[in-house]
């Protein structure tokens, strides 16, 4: 199953830049956290997972490398 990044932004919405990193399954808008995402927040390969200048929520991440034990695996 392929993973994706997607953003959630600050309160301020999208002039406020990303907030934090969360984790969709294919092109889902709902966050494995259970996070509702806005449809048009950027995406970014998950293999970005933990390198971004802003955090990465870490339930997600939990969620995440349960799924993928290896991380990038499923890109190889
Ligand atoms: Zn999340």
């Amino acid at each position: 199953m392929m993973h994706q990044m997607r953003a959630e932004y600050g309160a301020g919405g999208r002039s406020d830049g990303v907030r934090l990193w969360h984790v969709v399954r294919g092109a889902e808008q709902v966050a494995m956290c259970g996070r509702e995402l806005e449809a048009g927040a950027p995406v970014r390969d998950v293999v970005d997972w933990g390198k971004t200048p802003e955090l990465c929520c870490h339930t997600c991440g939990a969620y995440y490398l349960r799924e993928s034990p290896y991380l990038g695996a499923e890109h190889r």
